[in-house]
């Protein structure tokens, strides 16, 4: 199996939609798809401490700050104060994701603090903060400018270790789209997953990714699909991926390619390490092969735009420029 190429590009119109706390597809969704764009839900300043002395948080909230050691937490517990309540109950409905042990670690935190100061017990709803808090830290991602959000819908996504979604921040104001990377699209009512870890674990076998995943996700033990169902194509996986990083100068074109279909196979998803692959097998491919080469390039192309987005303008921009010559020799 090859990816695909992409759909004509759709226009970004609602291709989410949330039931019973999963993310899934509202209608059917083609391979590098925009699925939707969204707003954050909830923002929270850069600047904790200036966010808390200001009018925008309730005025005692500073000095607690001080008295916890801590402003980021009060900071997120302000701003969803300044929600409406709509958007309040929507950002209380998200949760935290089975087995997180976030909400058991700020239940004791927060009962350390009031032990030494009792005379906070009623400063605030102690139990709201702690519901707050451990969703921010769960679902809760910082953008280049400092500032903590969290998406009232897209945060929702469910990690796979084989995901068919991947998200990007576009602009200053937090807007997040949601692309699809699976080759086989997502289907309507499928439910939508992305990877909370990089892209080099996922091409790990089983016991190295969880162990990674565990490392990196405080303890969290996937139970993804592939996660279940793996055993035998795992050494197979993993070999793949050796190939992919060593062995490139090796003159085995064909061989190569075949490595990377299978690859392709046993995780049917754009990445954006296996663009550069494709990429450098396509620069190897010209003089032999130019017609696999130029599809290699597209493919390339197609991918990098997908997984990357505004992050892989560069390297789509080599591609290109790569591409052109090549078409411009034949
Ligand atoms: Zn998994």
């Amino acid at each position: 199996m090859s990816p695909p190429l992409r759909v004509a590009a759709e226009l970004p119109s609602d291709g989410l939609k949330v039931e019973g706390g999963t993310l899934r597809a509202a209608r059917a969704l083609g391979f590098g798809a925009i699925a939707s764009r969204e707003l954050p839900l909830l923002l929270v300043p850069g600047d904790a401490w200036g966010f808390l002395g200001s009018s925008a948080a309730p005025e005692s909230f500073a000095e607690l700050a001080r008295r916890l050691g801590d402003a980021t937490r009060l900071a997120a517990y302000a701003a969803f104060l300044g929600m409406t309540e709509e958007k309040q109950e929507t950002f209380r409905n998200l949760g935290v994701p089975a087995g997180s042990g976030v909400p058991e670690a700020s239940q004791k935190a927060v009962a350390a603090f009031l032990r030494d100061f009792p005379e906070y017990t009623e400063a605030l709803d102690w139990h709201l903060f702690k519901q707050v808090v451990s969703i921010v830290s769960e679902r809760g991602t910082q953008l280049p400018s400092g500032q903590r959000v969290v998406y009232g819908r897209s945060d929702l996504a469910k990690h796979s270790c084989s995901p068919n979604a991947v998200t990007e921040v576009l602009g200053e104001d937090g807007l997040r789209e949601v692309r699809v990377i699976g080759f086989k699209g997502i289907s309507e009512n499928e439910e939508v997953t992305v990877s909370y870890v990089p892209e080099e674990l996922l091409l790990q076998p089983t016991t190295a990714r969880s162990r990674g995943i565990r490392e990196l996700r405080q303890g969290y033990l996937c139970r993804c699909t592939r996660c279940k169902l793996d055993g035998s194509d795992v050494p197979e996986l993993a070999a793949v991926g050796e190939k992919l990083r060593h062995d490139l100068a090796m003159e085995d074109l064909n061989g190569r390619l075949q490595l990377l279909q299978r690859l392709d196979v046993s995780l049917p998803l754009a990445m954006a390490s296996k663009a550069r692959v494709r990429f450098k097998l396509a620069q190897v491919a010209e003089k032999s092969m130019p017609q696999e080469a130029i599809q290699l390039y597209q493919l390339a192309l197609d991918e990098t735009d997908i997984v990357l987005g505004q992050k892989g303008l560069r390297n789509a921009s080599n591609i290109k420029r790569r591409l052109g010559q090549l078409l411009e020799q034949m």
